[in-house]
């Protein structure tokens, strides 16, 4: 601890007293809103994690919402349905629409008139950049390089600060030539410990795998591990605690390339990476690690995010 007032996590206990600093909540588990101070350093690793930026890549920023046909075309429903939230809206009359809001007033079910729209939340931030570029012709000689960002939702209510199911994902995609795939997340994963340094965030670097819902996802994690298309930044939050997934460094081959039909310019089915940076992670990282009060953090870290 460095003192009384801002301790320094070092127990789940300690963990839990950060909340108030950060954390108002909202009525639901994993659903938060943000204070200043948690804000204020947010907007810092925003403006870090641009300075990492490379050059030439194209800015987008999505809605939390997405087209449902795009989704269910990328093959979510086959790797993570029970993650899903789908938006769902009062369709029909007039008449119809209030007579379902009226029996909410009367003491009863007004949901189960309810009928699904072309939206679902967006569960992570690069789904839509696929079909958007696919819409957009051939790819250029040296393939399309992105920074985007939405704020995703996954149904995994926890009351635990890194599994929240409204949290913000900001990613580095690349599209091109399985060469410059692999290059590109080899890159960045020879960058991701210079990153940890920069934020004195202690971390690991691991092999891991998605969490594929049910007995047939057992095989994809275990085939996604064994091609090692799945690499971790892990960040313990106190000494002892078991390390939070707070980046991710994806290849997802010729997936998205082939459900989009997106071509490099020698024709063969594009290959796609992203790097993704789990922001309310990496924010709650900071303060977990280095306390509650950022004029007390390392000089290295203040000097990363500007502070
Ligand atoms: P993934 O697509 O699962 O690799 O997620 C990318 C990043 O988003 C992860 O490395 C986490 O940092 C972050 N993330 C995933 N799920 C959650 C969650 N439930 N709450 C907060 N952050 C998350
Ligand atoms: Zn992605």
């Amino acid at each position: 601890m460095n003192d009384q007032q801002h301790p320094v996590t070092s127990s789940a206990d300690s963990l839990a007293a950060l909340t108030p600093h950060l954390f108002r909540p909202l009525g639901a588990q994993g659903v938060y809103a943000r204070t200043a101070l948690y804000a204020q350093i947010l907007e810092r690793l925003e403006c870090y994690i641009t300075g990492l930026r490379d050059l030439g890549s194209e800015v987008l920023r999505f809605p939390p919402v997405m087209s449902r046909m795009q989704l269910e075309r990328s093959g979510y429903l086959k790797s993570f349905p029970n993650l899903l939230g789908c938006v769902c809206a009062l369709h029909g009359s007039e008449s119809e629409i209030r007579t379902a809001a009226e029996r909410h007033e009367s003491g009863g079910d007004w949901t189960a008139s309810l009928g699904p729209s072309d939206l679902v939340l967006t569960p992570a931030a690069c789904y839509p950049v696929y079909p958007l570029v696919a819409s957009q012709g051939p790819l250029a000689s040296d393939g399309r390089l992105f920074d985007i960002e939405a704020d995703c939702f996954r149904r995994e209510p926890s009351t635990h600060l890194d599994r929240l199911q409204s949290f913000r994902m900001r990613e580095f995609v690349r599209i091109g030539t399985p060469e410059e795939i692999v290059a590109f997340r080899e890159r960045w994963m020879e960058r991701a410990p210079r990153i940890a340094a920069d934020l004195a965030l202690p971390h690991a670097i691991d092999v891991a795998n998605d969490p594929f819902f049910g007995r047939v996802g057992k095989v994809m994690a275990v085939s996604q591990r064994q091609q090692a298309l799945k690499f971790e930044l892990l960040i313990p939050y106190y000494p002892g605690a078991t390390p939070t997934a707070c980046m991710s460094f994806n290849y997802h081959r010729d997936h998205f390339g082939l459900v989009w039909d997106i071509r490099s310019a020698d024709g063969a089915p594009a290959h796609t990476s992203c790097v993704a940076f789990g922001i309310d992670r990496l924010t709650v990282a900071l303060f977990a690690v280095h306390g509650a009060d950022p004029g007390r953090w390392p000089a290295e870290t203040r000097r990363s995010l500007g502070l």
